[in-house]
């Protein structure tokens, strides 16, 4: 599943126990919920898909592109969607997986990264390697 996260939201954090809670998550989380609720009311099992690549399944499902951002791009929303999956046992009709490359030449995310580290990555599929970037620098 996937939703649009309006700009502002995403830069919404709040600290909670020492961990930073971005606030884009919840509406995700609710509707992935519902979903839940819904098929085990049908009689199939569904749980949240914690252990599966996110981002693939995103491609697969349809939604975009692996972006050079190490991002879901998608063709209307560009990176501002956050994505949720939902295992089931239910008989669904698949998606297309995506196949286009929506970055092309484009590498203004790999310009713009403070750390670096999108650079590092040159569209590697892999976490991110920002955080740990982001701990080794100074702030004022
Ligand atoms: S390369 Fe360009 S289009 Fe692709 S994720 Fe980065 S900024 Fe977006």
């Amino acid at each position: 599943m996937g939703y649009h996260v309006w700009d502002d939201m995403l830069e919404i954090a709040i600290r909670k126990n020492g961990k930073w809670v971005y606030l884009g998550y919840f509406p995700l989380s609710v509707l992935a919920l519902e979903v839940i609720s819904y098929l085990e009311e049908k009689g199939y099992s569904a749980n949240l898909g914690d252990l599966v690549s996110y981002k693939r399944l995103a491609q697969l499902a349809g939604f975009g592109n692996y972006g050079k951002n190490a991002l879901i791009v998608n063709p209307k929303y560009g990176p501002w969607m956050r994505i949720v999956p939902v295992v089931t046992n239910a008989e669904l009709t698949a998606d297309k997986p995506f196949d286009q490359d929506l970055c092309g030449d484009c590498e203004n995310c790999i310009r713009a990264c403070p750390t670096g580290a999108l650079g590092a990555l040159r569209g590697r599929r892999q976490q991110v390697p920002c955080r740990d970037a982001h701990s080794r620098r100074k702030y004022p």
